[in-house]
């Protein structure tokens, strides 16, 4: 059975991110989406919260799960057999990074082969920094976020203003 892994910050995880998850799922028999906990980045949400939602708003698909991972992308998928990395493009501006990782990878770990889906137009401009920056000003992030997870997402903000 061919595992694909969909590794990202997902901080939070956008529709953006659940419409690539979805694509993957009908593609692929397992989808794994693995949440990072990335050294560089400092997040709103923890790793645990990150997780708990993605496993939230994924619950629906059957060969979808959630997992984390503290380390190394390559690492991880060593315990699979020929997995695939799965990515979202959205503009030219993603693509030097993405190449860049995708043979990082590669040279690390051979056996990892890197696919990208490019976005659906509609959600080309959403990412969760922006999410990030309208929901920090009070703007409205309704249409960006799943709705099982916007609460929370809004709550956040309340703390940290608090
Ligand atoms: P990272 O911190 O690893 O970039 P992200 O959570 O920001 O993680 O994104 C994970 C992956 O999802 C990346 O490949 C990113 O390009 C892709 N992605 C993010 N938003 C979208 C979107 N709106 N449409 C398609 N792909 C997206």
């Amino acid at each position: 059975m061919q595992t694909a892994i969909y590794p990202g910050s997902f901080d939070p995880i956008t529709v953006g991110h659940l419409d690539v998850i979805r694509r993957a799922a009908n593609m692929f028999e397992r989808v794994i989406v693995c949440v990072v906990a990335n050294a560089n980045k400092k997040t709103l949400l923890t790793l645990e919260e990150r997780k708990e939602q993605a496993e939230r708003v994924t619950a629906a698909f059957p060969n979808v799960e959630v997992d984390s991972w503290n380390g190394l992308l390559v690492d991880y998928a060593k315990q699979f057999d020929k997995p695939v990395v799965v990515r979202g493009l959205r503009a030219l501006s993603d693509f030097e990074y993405e190449f860049m990782m995708a043979l990082t990878n590669k040279k690390l770990n051979p056996g990892v082969e890197t696919i990208f889906l490019a976005t659906d137009e509609k959600y080309m401009y959403l990412s969760s920094s922006a999410v990030k920056e309208i929901a920090a000003f009070h703007g409205d992030v309704t249409e960006f976020l799943p709705p099982e997870i916007l609460d929370d997402v809004l709550r956040k903000y309340q703390q940290e203003g608090s």
